[in-house]
């Protein structure tokens, strides 16, 4: 992708209510663009990322047999009322009336649609265990939207349900799921936590995965040997011996949720009357859990974790693109013949390039490429008369000059 040609360029204004790294660096780096508190455009090196984040959801989950569906975001409210929750949800839902004064409500999770759907299609005990997801805009009707992408009133989000006849066989599912979990947070740059949280009145624990990071809502108290709870229920206080590990200290710093899973036991499919006969003949309650991801929550807390005083600093897994070629000079011929050449052998070999084709000064040129913080620039300046570029990954700053050939290895 040549720069002059990209939608959606960097600015240098903050946008006014920009109260996080991530609200601001996307916001100024042509990523995203505010439509208002809460919602944004996806521009097209936004979305390259938020693609590459649910490319890697969407993987792990079918590695661990999930099928990906796709359910309306417009649900009815007769499905709430089964399972009480049109009321119960009145502070986050948002509700509409449609045509016939047909009362709705824009999704903002799934159980309501995916419990009948399933009970409808899976109608022999054979057929069980049963996992399905999706990857759909939410909404929330949230009175606080802030901190960019990190709370937002509608996102993107991966909603996973299964439905099993047995407790043991959901327990080794939510094991699987929290592999599943800790592969797609590694994979994206994130160091996530696995965090016990209140399970509602379901059960005794949920579990949330949390980044630590100083943007964070969430306050998580936790220990070295790996126990950690959200405040929330948190038996523990600051200073306290850990009561797993009885060595350690218990530390309490803030954290972004970025994924949580969820024992969801019968309530669902009671509510519903989701049962059918199993093996023995008997009648078996269908036992369910949920599991959910925020694409774009990741996005934004990828930023808030990788960045610097100068800009993003994208891991190369979700990258908008792994090469950023800079040109000192974009009207020299020599300079930009080899760019061109560089440019064509690395799209020829499958790697995604941007190139800064601006007639801008190296200066203004540089402090974008910092902003925008695509893993490797690619430097092409004096020494380009005798085939000789700088490279310059992000993450370290630290330059080498290379020939086109060692560059090409290195990178390809
Ligand atoms: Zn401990």
């Amino acid at each position: 992708m040549y720069y002059s040609k990209l939608f959606g360029k960097t600015n240098k204004s903050v946008p006014h209510d920009a109260d996080s790294a991530n609200a601001r660096l996307l916001v100024q780096g042509g990523f995203i663009n505010q439509l208002m508190s809460g919602v944004y455009t996806y521009l097209p090196l936004g979305l390259r990322v938020l693609k590459n984040v649910q490319q890697i959801v969407r993987e792990e989950m079918n590695a661990i047999d999930g099928q990906e569906i796709l359910m309306p975001a417009l649900h009815p409210k007769e499905n709430y009322i089964k399972t009480d929750r049109w009321e119960a949800m009145d502070d986050i839902l948002f509700k509409l009336t449609g045509a016939g004064d047909k009362e709705l409500a824009l999704s903002s999770t799934g159980e309501e649609i995916v419990t009948p759907l399933v009970k409808q299609l899976v109608t022999s005990y054979k057929d069980f265990p049963v996992a399905v997801y999706q990857i759909q805009d939410k909404f929330r009707n949230e009175p606080r939207a802030k901190s960019g992408l990190l709370r937002g009133r509608e996102f993107s989000m991966k909603d996973l349900y299964s439905f099993h006849l047995t407790e043991e066989d959901f327990d080794a599912y939510y094991d699987r799921s929290k592999e599943a979990y800790s592969k797609i947070f590694q994979r994206c740059g994130l160091d996530a936590k696995l965090v016990e949280a209140d399970g509602g009145i379901f059960s005794k624990y949920s579990h949330e995965y949390q980044v630590f990071t100083e943007s964070g809502e969430d306050l998580v108290f936790h220990c070295s040997c790996g126990f950690a709870q959200n405040k929330e229920i948190a038996e523990v206080k600051e200073g306290d011996a850990c009561p797993n590990c009885k060595d350690g200290k218990i530390s309490v710093d803030k954290a972004i949720e970025v994924g949580n899973i969820f024992p969801l036991k019968t309530k669902f499919t009671t509510a519903f009357n989701f049962k059918l006969q199993g093996k023995d003949g008997k009648m078996t309650e269908i036992i369910m859990g949920c599991y959910g991801i925020g694409p774009s929550r990741v996005m934004g807390s990828i930023v808030e974790v990788h960045h610097d005083e100068n800009g993003i600093k994208w891991p190369e897994s979700v990258a908008p693109f792994k090469v950023h070629i800079v040109p000192v000079k974009w009207a020299d011929e020599v300079q930009q013949k080899l760019a061109v050449e560089i440019y064509g052998k690395l799209e020829e070999a499958g790697i995604e390039v941007l190139m800064d084709d601006r007639d801008k000064g190296p200066g203004e040129k540089f402090k974008d490429a910092d902003l925008l913080g695509m893993p490797y620039r690619v430097t092409v300046g004096r020494g380009a008369a005798d085939g000789v570029v700088e490279l310059r990954p992000r993450a370290t700053g630290e330059i080498e000059e290379l020939s086109v050939d060692d560059l090409l290895k290195k990178l390809v």
